[in-house]
């Protein structure tokens, strides 16, 4: 999640984001999503562009149709935009939503990437915290017994990691993240939003 900090100067704030995919974290003053090269999916995942799904052609009309329900644009209006400005319809990038939903006045589509090209949303990848909130559920394995587990081999660390908690879970219940990942999808059909749901 990204968090805002009011700093020493004024009307600047450090934003710093971090990649549900991958770690990778990048902070800066008034940064933005895009100079981060990052974006959020509707579900509220962060990460990085190079992490987004190929979106299938149909896939690609859906979000496209998507995008016309504001009723900024028709949907005859929009296959002449898209006709004048080259796009290639039956090959759908995240370059393109991003200009058409810019040029549209939808704003920046790298703020609300729909399921369908998110990584964490399909189950490809489970994030550090939401693997954590999944084991703390099912396993009741104390944050405070695996953080002083931590200290023994570090005793000046203040603060427990997620993916260390799950590190050490998953060793004691003998599983790994690849069959956490299939358990989850199966157990909740594939939705992200009923899993979301149910770990939160
Ligand atoms: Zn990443
Ligand atoms: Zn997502």
């Amino acid at each position: 999640m990204t968090k805002y900090r009011q700093g020493f100067v004024s009307n600047s704030s450090s934003s710093s984001f971090v990649c549900d995919v991958c770690g990778y974290r990048i902070s800066g003053w008034d940064m933005s999503l895009s100079e981060a090269e990052m974006v959020e999916c509707e579900n509220g995942h962060e990460l990085c562009e190079e992490h987004l799904l190929k979106p299938l052609k149909e896939q690609g009309q859906m979000i496209l149709k998507r995008l016309c329900e504001g009723e900024k644009i028709s949907q005859n209006e929009l296959n002449d935009f898209i006709k004048e400005n080259h796009i290639d319809i039956d090959h759908l990038t995240f370059e393109d939503f991003n200009f058409i939903s810019n040029e549209l006045g939808y704003g920046d589509f790298r703020c609300h990437i729909p399921e369908c090209l998110c990584p964490l949303c399909n189950f490809e990848e489970l994030s550090d915290s939401d693997t954590m909130l999944y084991l703390q559920k099912e396993y009741n394995i104390p944050e405070n017994e695996v953080f002083e587990e931590i200290k023994k081999i570090n005793p000046r660390r203040k603060k427990l990691r997620d993916n260390e908690y799950n590190e050490y879970v998953l060793r004691k219940i003998n599983s790994n993240i690849t069959q956490i990942l299939k358990e989850v999808e199966d157990r909740f059909d594939g939705s992200y939003k009923k899993f979301r749901e149910y770990i939160r």
